[in-house]
């Protein structure tokens, strides 16, 4: 029986749980490493180790050297571990001068200079974008069930109407009002980004009336372009489906609700950093 170990630096832990709610693996694996349900004293050779969250310090750094050379195979799980995620919210100066200060710290690790991604300090084989990724995209990972298949986009997966002539002026704010059921959320002023996402995640957030934000990141065509280009498509899909004014569509696309995974639509094609494949991105 393979054996599979999940290494968790500085996250959430929501990867896990999700994880932990698929459990088809159970008969092609033995999990031989999990802090958050494992009592083991050090990640052992493995087949797979999975790892989530960002590397935001010395310990991640150490815990992540030590174990990525012992695994068969390396994928990076959710968005922290891809592109920093929540734990990057610490790069920001408020929150910095407060935990990096010495005085406030006594017996944890030092904050690293910036929380990077794991790819920034080991190879990475595969890659699993989401915020989590959904217990269904764990177990395709981990058994990899012939014919399965993810929608190019998470409009795909949605399967709301966009409508033509429906064109409100104006944007509705984040997960206000009263929601169709069957009409894209463009189409009724919400900012949903789900036509420049890559699919797999079975649209649970626009199938339940919330805009998708974009935790899966950047669907195949639009991972290796720079900023400018997804920008611009998902101004297109906006401006195609609304009367939206071209200002306030930029105004909101920068809005704080969209930076925690917006940010990340960039962070694969940036200069310096690590090629990411498409081919290797689930
Ligand atoms: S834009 Fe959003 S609501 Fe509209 S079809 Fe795409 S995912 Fe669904
Ligand atoms: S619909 Fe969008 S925000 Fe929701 S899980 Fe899928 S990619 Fe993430």
């Amino acid at each position: 029986m393979k054996t599979f170990a999940v290494l968790q630096l500085a996250g959430c832990a929501g990867c896990e749980v999700s994880l932990l709610n698929a459990d088809e693996w159970m008969g092609g694996y033995r999990l031989a490493y999990m802090p958050l349900v494992i009592s083991a004293h050090d990640v052992p050779e493995v087949d797979l180790l999975l790892v989530s969250g960002g590397v935001r310090n010395e310990e991640d750094l150490y815990n992540l050297r030590r174990a990525a050379p012992q695994a068969g195979k390396v994928v990076a799980i959710g968005t922290c571990a891809i592109s920093g995620g929540v734990a990057s919210l610490g790069d920001r100066d408020d929150v910095r001068e407060v935990f990096l200060a010495d005085r406030e710290r006594h017996h944890v690790p030092h904050l690293l200079p910036k929380c990077r991604p794991i790819d920034a300090v080991v190879p990475v084989d595969q890659y699993l974008p989401g915020c989590p990724p959904t217990p269904e995209l764990f177990m395709a990972l981990l058994t990899e069930p012939p014919g399965f298949k993810t929608g190019a986009i998470v409009c795909v997966e949605c399967r709301r109407k966009k409508l033509k002539d429906m064109r409100p002026s104006r944007f509705a704010g984040f997960q206000r009002g009263e929601v169709e059921p069957d009409i894209c959320l463009i189409n009724q002023g919400f900012l949903c980004i789900g036509s420049s996402t890559r699919g797999g995640c079975r649209a649970p957030c626009p199938r339940a009336g919330h805009p998708c934000v974009g935790c899966r990141g950047p669907s195949d065509s639009l991972i290796e372009k720079e900023s400018a280009v997804w920008m611009s498509s998902i101004r297109r899909v906006i401006s195609g489906l609304t009367d939206i004014p071209a200002a306030e569509i930029d105004h909101e696309l920068r809005s704080p609700h969209l930076s925690l995974f917006l940010f990340q639509f960039s962070d694969y094609s940036s200069p310096g950093r690590t090629p990411r494949p498409k081919e290797k991105v689930m």
